[in-house]
């Protein structure tokens, strides 16, 4: 077991990092997600809520919330999945959250995608659940795991947590749905910011 870390206090639009996130999501988290009717914003803020209703930790909330950052922080377009490209978010986005979170808000963010291959391995029926942008990146990224892969993949630290958040992530592609907003969950993502 890890011991506690300490946690920020300070009020989530002081933090430079925070203020930044909430642009980003402002601005090219309007792009649609992916194939789905809602955009990234959106996505994201029914990905976290799903979190929090789970009685997950804001670390896990944040990571909910931020799991998808690296679409909004490369240069490949709206859907790079449509065009065959692998965008690699989820090692792009970890790489850049790296610089203010620690493993309990990078890994879960980091294995996201892996947790999906692992999960159409091992649940069945997962498969059938996944959006058809998810069919189609699933392809890309390299499709369902072998089971050396999944033994592997359990082991690392964070993976039952990127499970979790693989669920919520699935399911938080629904039109319409009123959610907190924004700055309800970014205070989760300042309570997860590593000490200074
Ligand atoms: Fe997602």
């Amino acid at each position: 077991m890890t011991a506690a870390r300490p946690r920020s206090t300070v009020p989530p639009m002081d933090h430079d990092i925070v203020a930044r996130l909430a642009a980003l999501f402002e601005g090219r988290g309007q792009n649609r997600y992916g194939l789905t009717a809602v955009c990234q914003r959106a996505h994201a803020l029914q990905t976290a809520w799903r979190a929090e209703r789970d009685g997950a930790t804001p670390a896990l909330i944040a990571a909910a919330l931020l799991h998808d950052v690296g679409h909004l922080i490369h240069d490949l377009g709206e859907d790079p999945a449509a065009e065959g490209l692998d965008d690699r978010h989820e090692e792009s986005g970890a790489q850049f959250l790296a610089a203010w979170f620690g493993p309990d808000v990078t890994e879960p963010v980091r294995l996201h995608v892996p947790a999906k291959r692992f999960l159409c391995a091992t649940e069945p029926g997962y498969f059938a659940l996944l959006a058809p942008d998810s069919v189609t990146s699933l392809a890309l990224q390299g499709g369902p795991m072998g089971t050396a892969e999944t033994a592997s993949f359990r082991a690392l630290p964070g993976a039952a947590e990127a499970v979790r958040l693989r669920r919520f992530d699935e399911g938080a592609k629904l039109a319409g749905l009123e959610t907190p907003p924004l700055t309800h969950f970014l205070l989760a993502v300042a309570a997860s910011l590593r000490a200074a």
